[in-house]
């Protein structure tokens, strides 16, 4: 029959990579002032951007405890739980990430360590919500990473101090809390500012402002990976249930106006009957979030019906998307056949918004289509992969001398031809003639 397209992208193309020229514009500037002006470039920015100037952006130990104290208990408490999935599945992983020591010829040691970074800079997102739970992806797994000095920086809400995403951060164990946002955050984080201090690497999703912000610093300082606005793919065949598929739609819909939502499935009744539930639960229902998710699903919502479920996870993989849920008759085929996705939720017993808010998974996750290179932040992502080596015998040493000269020689580098002479000359006895 062929693919069809039951409901096309009318915005930008779904598998955008390129940066927008205008965000890109007004990034440069900002990064450009905080460089120049420090502070008063941030102060500058925020007073513009998110009309907030304080006495000072860094909380105090008595802000932040005030801030912990205007949350409701069970907010708390839910924190912590989840705080705890988030944690006990980073120690997993650094459990998995082996320091090791081969002797590769006789007297010939190679290894390698694994060192936490020094000085991290987590972003936390909050322009449109209190994104709390980016606090624990962040920061807390920087801290089961091991790295010594994580700062965080979260955009004010309405003005005020989001206290809930306050708690979340010192939880997490942040060092020092400023509440800054967009790219005067990581811009001031990147270069250093009079009372920010520079850190080595930045991590956190965010907003296309930020995504842009960290994508121009790369270099000068490390970063994490492109986790711009979110997306969700999910693939179906006619076992799906089209009010879970749409309800699953919406909820990353939701974010932003900017999110892509698709549904790629081989049943075309499950592609109509989405259509039809998404826009029902839109367009007439009480969802508070109901306009930013229409917006969305308006520009960016797609739904393709497929042949075959060998085409289905083709263009699965082409969309390369940052969440990806499986609605199959046997959903693990998914992780022989998919090789591109931030993270895949397998079966409708699962969700993307678990994975977003509790079940203990990285939720900072690439987007647009950046996944075909990277997968999502987690602790590996803190740790620099270090090499050394001993060469303990002095036959092996000689060895290697000779060999060293040859092959330098051959790139016309003397010295470190010469390098490898002495040592075969040492061990060698090789006669040297500089
Ligand atoms: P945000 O904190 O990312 O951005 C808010 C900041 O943007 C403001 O503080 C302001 O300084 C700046 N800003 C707003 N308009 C601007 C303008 N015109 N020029 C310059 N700066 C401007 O919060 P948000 O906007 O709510 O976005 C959060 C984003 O994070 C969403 O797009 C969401 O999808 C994304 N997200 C991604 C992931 C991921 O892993 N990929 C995870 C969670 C959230």
């Amino acid at each position: 029959m062929g693919r069809q397209y039951l409901k096309e992208v009318t915005g930008l193309p779904g598998l955008k990579t390129a940066p927008n020229m205008d965000v890109s514009a007004i990034v440069k500037d900002v990064i450009y002032s905080i460089r120049k002006d420090g502070d008063a470039a941030v102060r500058k920015y925020s007073e513009k951007f998110d009309k907030w100037s304080p006495p000072s952006f860094k909380l105090s130990q008595s802000e932040i405890n005030a801030a912990i104290a205007n949350c409701p208990r069970q907010t708390l408490d839910d924190i912590e739980e989840v705080q705890q999935n988030v944690r006990d599945f980073a120690k997993a992983q650094r459990n998995s990430i082996k320091d090791f020591e081969v002797e590769l010829r006789p007297g010939v040691h190679l290894g390698q360590k694994n060192v936490p970074i020094d000085n991290v800079g987590a972003y936390i997102p909050g322009g449109r919500y209190p994104l709390l739970a980016s606090a624990h992806m962040t920061i807390l797994t920087a801290k089961v990473a091991g790295v010594k000095n994580v700062i965080g920086c979260t955009p004010p809400i309405n003005g005020k101090v989001p206290n809930s995403t306050v708690a979340a951060m010192h939880l997490a164990g942040a060092d020092e809390i400023f509440i800054v946002g967009g790219v005067q955050a990581v811009a001031a984080m990147a270069v250093g500012t009079e009372t920010i201090q520079k850190v080595d690497f930045l991590a956190g999703p965010g907003n296309a402002f930020v995504a842009e912000g960290k994508r121009q610093l790369f270099g000068e300082v490390g970063i994490d990976l492109f986790a711009g606005p979110t997306e969700i793919l999910v693939l179906a065949d006619e076992t799906a249930d089209a009010f879970t598929v749409a309800t699953d739609l919406i909820s990353q819909a939701e974010h932003g106006p900017d999110t892509p939502a698709v549904l790629i499935t081989t049943c075309p009744k499950v592609g109509r009957d989405t259509i039809e539930i998404v826009e029902r639960l839109l367009y007439n229902s009480d969802l508070s979030t109901a306009s930013v998710a229409k917006t969305s699903w308006d520009a960016f919502g797609e739904v393709i019906v497929v042949d075959t479920m060998g085409e289905m996870w083709e263009l699965g993989n082409q969309y390369a998307s940052e969440h990806v849920q499986i609605f199959t008759r046997s959903p693990r085929d998914a992780l022989e056949h998919l090789t591109s996705y931030g993270a895949l939720f397998l079966g409708e017993k699962t969700c993307v918004s678990f994975g977003d808010k509790v079940i203990g998974t990285n939720h900072v996750l690439p987007t647009r289509t950046t996944s075909r290179y990277t997968g999502g932040l987690w602790v590996g992502k803190y740790l620099k992969t270090c090499t050394y080596q001993e060469v303990t015998s002095e036959q092996a040493s000689g060895d290697l001398g000779r060999l060293c000269g040859r092959a330098a020689r051959a790139e016309n580098f003397e010295a470190h031809a010469r390098s490898g002479d002495l040592r075969a000359s040492k061990y060698k006895k090789d006669q040297i003639q500089w």
